[in-house]
């Protein structure tokens, strides 16, 4: 089977030689093991991280080692207890077409009537954080204004409309696309949205949100993270979540240089780390699962078909390329 490996830590902006897509071979499962068919592979900006070579909070990738992340698939052969041939699962071994691992390391994707490659984005590890990181880390409560950068990708199309169904007084998303800032408006009801390479975004989120917000979603760090702490009311508060303008980057960014406001305001800042509120996930599945299922949330997903265009589609989901969830599908 194929699998794909990094050779590099690439230096600033990854390139496709960074990546190569290797034959290796695929063990029978042992006691205990399930076979897997992926059908659907995730590429995800944090990946970008583990191509470092640098322990964060996740282990980096080894050079020449079959590469990992989350995949959807079908249980072609079972050896474990409670898993058997056509079972839908959701695991980390992805990056590749087949793979074979420890029962307890899959969960059954069997939510009915959602689609498979959903568990990858909106009623996966995205859509959890998006959940828990508007709710829980920035408590989030009803009447507040909420702005959300990266608006049109994974995390933030659901930010957004999680807190326009959780009755925000008004939904702000920047995204790099004036196709994207439409999409915002009319698809997922954001009360207002800008394109932020169209100009500064200080300028444009004074225009979109004229009385400032309550709660600031950073997925993107740097400029963004600066307009947002001038535009926080009294006892506002941030949800860090990424900053991927800088991920990239091969020098530190400057810092925002109006941190002074975070006094002035009373401001909370706070990092997340999804893993952290998994304690979430069944009330994360029934009210995200419902909303999905109603129509209530809508989710988007960009497809790249086939196995030889992973590391370009992870590539592409960092320049912008999708809307929604940038997904890998190995159907036809
Ligand atoms: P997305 O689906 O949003 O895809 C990444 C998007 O980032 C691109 O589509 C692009 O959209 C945008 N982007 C790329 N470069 C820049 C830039 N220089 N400035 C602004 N936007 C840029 O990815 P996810 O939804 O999966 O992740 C969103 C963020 O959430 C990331 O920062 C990620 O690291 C973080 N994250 C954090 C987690 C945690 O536990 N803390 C868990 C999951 C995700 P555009 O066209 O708008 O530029």
């Amino acid at each position: 089977t194929r699998a794909w490996h990094l050779v590099t830590h690439p230096k600033g902006t990854p390139t496709p030689a960074d990546f190569d897509l290797r034959e290796i071979p695929l063990a029978e499962p042992a006691e205990g093991q399930i076979a897997v068919r992926n059908l659907h592979l995730s590429v995800d900006p944090y990946m970008r991280g583990r191509m470092t070579g640098r322990k964060t909070y996740v282990e980096p990738f080894a050079l020449d080692k079959p590469m990992t992340g989350g995949a959807v698939g079908e249980v072609v052969a079972s050896r474990a207890e409670g898993f058997a041939a056509g079972d839908l699962v959701l695991h980390d071994l992805g990056w590749r077409e087949h793979a074979v691992l420890d029962a307890t390391y899959a969960v059954k994707a069997d939510a009915g009537d959602v689609p498979l490659s959903a568990y990858l984005g909106a009623l996966g590890m995205p859509g959890l954080t998006a959940y828990a990181g508007l709710l829980e880390v920035a408590s989030f409560k009803e009447g507040d204004a909420v702005f959300v950068s990266g608006a049109a990708g994974a995390v933030g199309s659901q930010v957004g409309q999680i807190a326009r169904l959780k009755g925000a007084s008004r939904v702000i998303g920047s995204a790099g696309s004036d196709e994207k800032v439409r999409r915002l408006v009319e698809e997922y009801g954001f009360d207002a949205a800008f394109n932020y390479k169209n100009g500064p975004v200080a300028e444009q989120l004074a225009k979109a949100a004229p009385d400032g917000i309550d709660v600031y979603f950073d997925n993107v760090g740097g400029e963004h993270l600066e307009a947002a702490i001038g535009a926080l009311r009294l006892h506002g508060r941030v949800t860090i979540c990424g900053a991927i303008s800088q991920y990239n980057a091969t020098e530190p960014a400057p810092g925002p240089r109006n941190l002074g406001l975070m006094i002035q305001n009373r401001l909370r800042l706070q990092g997340m780390i999804v893993m952290d509120h998994a304690h979430l996930r069944p009330q994360f599945f029934e009210e995200v699962g419902g909303w999905i299922r109603s129509g209530a949330l809508k989710r988007d997903e960009t497809v790249v078909h086939g196995i030889e265009n992973t590391a370009d589609a992870f590539l592409g989901m960092l320049r912008g390329e999708n809307t929604g969830k940038m997904i890998v599908s190995l159907t036809d």
